[in-house]
């Protein structure tokens, strides 16, 4: 018998939707055991009594911006703040580093940045443009998860939107490829004409920003997006929807059998619009955040099962391109990955009352499901020993000096909340405690498994 390396004892385990005390035997970085009692000793044993004891965490949507633009975050510290806040599996879009992710030695460049540096586990996206649908196939051979398109402008130069042309194309690639297509889905003629209008007229305030991109810009996107995955056979995946009906259009194509999934972010189901009056620049993102109708929208949503997977879009940026008076000017994005969970289980299960089971599925097997990381997502003997132990009895304040980013500033910086990540747990060993990063950079690739091969029919 071979002798095990961890045993996390007596905590309450999360698998499968359900919740039961349970040891967890771990050997080689693998789970091997999850039953009430394990006999035996192994070379660390962790005690998890009082303690949920949830899959690591799975956020299929950060930006860390390494190789070209470190200096808004990077590898090391966006990693880092993963760890703490109990992720294990970050997928990292293609945009906003530079080079950004379009062909093989853009790939080659970021696998070899975050595999010098990453705490957690990895996966990276290729982006779909107009500029590289002939590099899509050395993206697929390399192991991009999926390809990341921008319906509307995505404010980076080297990363332009594509057009219907360029994603119905794209998407026919991919379905070829079997890969999915990711799409920040907003109409940018309504977008970009409303925005020029209002500045033209001097109208700049956070409020004349929120009325540049109304709902009704994510939804018709959403819905075009649909028509064309659907005419190509394309697996669809729309992340960031902020808006009820945006996820309505999804759970009613997935009704009619088109393979779509819907992502929100854990700003959207926290902060409304008023947040963003009361916060400014470092609430900004797009689309937006939206009336508090449509936070409640989403939740119910998520309730009903209609949102597969709740991610972080971390997207960070220095202190100095989130000031001025000019709020179309001020950079967009916000700062969230080391806040994914905790923000998630405290306004879900404390504020909402929804099992700690459910809202785990979310950002475990969820998102490891859809992109195919075989080993991520479940508390399971042969997945990966990738686990969190989280503290649900005492409320905590997080505050700006606590986040690992690069950038201490966060929308959720000051925030209290009432489920505390203690440890961080990858491939078997300790990757974080307490809010602090143990050990040496160990995150490697993920690339997404071979689709399901046909079952074969039953014996006799
Ligand atoms: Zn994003």
């Amino acid at each position: 018998m071979t002798r095990l390396d961890l045993i996390v004892r007596g905590g309450a385990v999360v698998t499968r939707h359900d919740i039961s005390t349970a040891d967890i035997a771990v050997s080689q970085g693998e789970i091997v055991e999850v039953s009430p009692e394990i006999a035996g000793t192994a070379r660390e044993e962790i005690d998890a009594h009082g303690l949920h004891v949830l899959p690591g965490v799975v956020d299929v949507h950060v930006h860390f911006n390494e190789p070209g633009r470190a200096d808004w975050e990077g590898w090391a510290t966006g990693s880092a703040a993963c760890a703490v806040g109990g992720t294990t599996t970050a997928a990292e879009m293609p945009l906003n580093a530079h080079p950004p992710t379009l062909d093989g030695p853009s790939f080659d460049a970021k696998h070899k940045a975050a595999e010098a540096s990453s705490h957690v586990d990895f996966a990276l996206w290729g982006g779909l443009t107009p500029v590289n649908l002939e590099h899509m196939e050395e993206l697929a051979v390399r192991g991009v998860i999926g390809f990341k398109a921008f319906m509307s402008s995505s404010g980076i130069d080297d990363f332009p939107a594509a057009d219907d042309a360029t994603l119905f194309a794209g998407m026919q690639r991919a379905a070829a490829l079997g890969l999915p297509v990711a799409v920040h889905a907003e109409n940018d003629t309504l977008t970009a004409a409303l925005a020029a209008t209002s500045v033209a007229a001097g109208r700049i305030t956070a409020r004349d920003y929120l009325a540049s991109r109304p709902a009704i810009a994510e939804i018709e996107a959403i819905g075009r997006a649909i028509l064309l995955a659907e005419e190509t056979a394309c697996a669809l995946h729309v992340v960031h929807v902020s808006t009820g009906r945006g996820i309505a259009q999804i759970a009613a194509a997935r009704a009619r059998g088109v393979d779509v999934t819907a992502e929100t972010c854990s700003h959207y189901l926290v902060f409304d619009e008023d947040d963003l009056q009361r916060l400014g620049a470092i609430a900004k993102c797009a689309p937006p955040l939206r009336p508090q109708c449509e936070v409640d929208q989403l939740w119910q949503a998520l309730i009903r099962g209609d949102i597969h997977i709740v991610a972080s879009d971390h997207s960070p940026a220095p202190a100095d391109m989130k000031t001025g008076d000019d709020f179309f000017r001020i950079w967009g994005g916000i700062s969230g990955c080391q806040s994914l969970l905790t923000s998630l289980l405290s306004a879900g299960h404390t504020d909402r009352n929804i099992p700690i089971a459910s809202l785990a599925s979310q950002v475990t097997d969820g998102p490891a499901s859809r992109f195919r990381m075989a080993k991520k997502g479940h508390i399971l003997p042969g997945y990966d020993a990738d686990l969190v132990l989280v503290d649900l009895r005492e409320t905590f304040t997080l505050h700006g000096c606590d986040l690992q980013y690069r950038h201490k500033h966060s929308p959720f910086a000051g925030m209290t909340f009432t489920s505390r990540p203690r440890r961080t747990i990858l491939r078997g060993q300790t990757v974080a405690i307490d809010g602090m990063v143990v050990g040496a950079p160990r995150g490697r690739l993920l690339t997404p498994a071979p689709p399901l091969p046909v079952p074969l029919p039953a014996p006799g």
